[in-house]
């Protein structure tokens, strides 16, 4: 399970080797117990943990000297001994974050626990390519990194980055992107090098998956992201599926059921027929100029539509259908519990989703959509910079990261015998 620590102790004697990988493991496991209930006892993480009271008792003093822990204040008993409960130190220090959709980019700033503190938005093209989108991140996070109040730089402890489009994930990088012209390979990990901190690279569609199931403890959940282009994001079990490339739940460029029967479109990707081909923003946009309805921009599909313009509604419909005959059959294979849906056409709300539902509760098994939800991330523009916020600090608080961080918060080897809370 943790290999990396084996490594670095391989010169020790066997003894020396079981006994700091036990201490390591530990300290992720009781961080992990906090991350995901907050508050907690000392009594409540000996039981939970199932670990000695004295072993609990040295991670969580390290977990505290770190600073990553917090005594609660008032918890003192009436005899004067020291506080028995702790919370996640979520203000330690900060995750910079930046979601990178087609035409426009949210960054922000999270806390520990995946709450933006603070965030801009940037209109900028994708397509312009890596150096001038990602520099445009470097720009907004040069000034959110500085606190307003203190004017003080906040510390980072990771870097995260959502592209629309296909990721391999352990190299940080962008594969066969269908859209993103001139991103194919690039290292995007290897552009916040100079934070020196773990960066995380991860698609959009993921991102948001994760927002959404985590702190509702879904473990089994799609998310679709409809703006410019169509993404999907799977967590079964809890767990991002990525597929052996990356490439899994690129939804977008399935075949269209409608293809088979109407005209087949051409796509942006260069097939034809494609769910984007019908529902995507870009689509829509090139269906209305056909209509002779003038529209710029998503946003302005998105207006049309609210405004109630029959050419708009009438295709906004026609794409909820699309999805939702694209998304029926991985509801029947995997069974989800809910479908969450982002993205800038997702603020046409039933409008859109009223297609998606009724095509996934025509198309799938029965018993697959019985406690099945589908609706509206409330999560808004910030689901990907949350859900990259968690998945960065999954990486940062591994059990076999974790005491890279305690030593260079302690800026020496870790010493975690001495540290102890009584
Ligand atoms: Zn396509």
């Amino acid at each position: 399970m943790l290999p990396l620590v084996w490594e670095k102790t391989a010169t020790d004697s066997d003894g020396a080797l079981r006994k700091v990988k036990d201490m390591r493991t530990h300290i992720g496991e009781i961080l992990a117990l906090f991350r995901e209930h907050g508050e907690l006892s000392r009594v409540d993480v000996i039981e939970t943990s199932g670990l000695s009271r004295s072993t609990v008792n040295h991670r969580l003093g390290a977990l505290h000297e770190a600073g990553l822990i917090s005594a609660i204040e008032g918890g003192e008993s009436t005899g004067g001994r020291p506080s028995s409960r702790f919370v996640l130190n979520r203000d330690r220090a900060v995750i910079a974050t930046a979601d990178i959709g087609a035409t426009g980019l949210v960054v922000a700033v999270c806390d520990l626990a995946g709450e933006p503190l603070r965030h801009t938005r940037v209109t900028v093209n994708v397509w312009d390519g890596p150096e001038r989108v990602l520099g445009e991140v470097d720009a907004a996070l040069a000034e959110l990194l500085i606190d307003p109040v203190t004017h003080a730089p906040a510390e980072v402890w990771g870097v995260g980055i959502a592209v629309p489009g296909p990721v391999e994930f352990a190299a940080g990088r962008v594969v066969n992107p269908p859209i993103m012209t001139g991103w194919d390979g690039f290292d995007i990990a290897g552009w916040f090098s100079g934070y020196g901190v773990p960066v995380i690279v991860e698609n959009d569609a993921n991102s948001r998956a994760v927002a959404e199931a985590r702190p509702h403890h879904h473990d089994n959940l799609i998310s679709l992201k409809v703006g410019t282009g169509i993404g999907s994001g799977l967590v079964f079990n809890g767990q991002i599926i990525r597929g052996s490339e990356g490439a899994a739940g690129d939804i977008g460029h399935t075949r269209a059921a409608i293809a088979e029967s109407s005209e087949q479109l051409p796509c942006r990707c260069g097939n034809v027929g494609c769910v984007e081909a019908y529902a995507g923003g870009w689509a829509l946009i090139r269906d209305l100029h056909a209509a002779g309805v003038e529209v710029d921009d998503v946003a302005g599909v998105v207006s049309l539509v609210k405004q109630g313009n029959l050419e708009a509604v009438r295709l906004m419909r026609r794409a909820g259908r699309v999805l939702g005959d694209a998304v029926a059959d991985l509801v029947s294979i995997l069974n989800p519990e809910s479908i969450v849906v982002s993205g800038q056409l997702s603020e046409c709300g039933e409008i859109l989703l009223s297609g998606v539902r009724e095509r996934v509760y025509q198309r799938s098994m029965p018993l697959a959509t019985r406690n099945l939800t589908v609706a509206v991330s409330h999560l808004g523009e910030f689901g990907g910079v949350v859900g990259l916020a968690l998945i960065t600090a999954d990486r940062i608080f591994a059990a076999d990261h974790i005491d890279d961080l305690l030593e260079r918060i302690a800026g020496r080897p870790l010493d975690i015998e001495a540290a102890t809370v009584s």
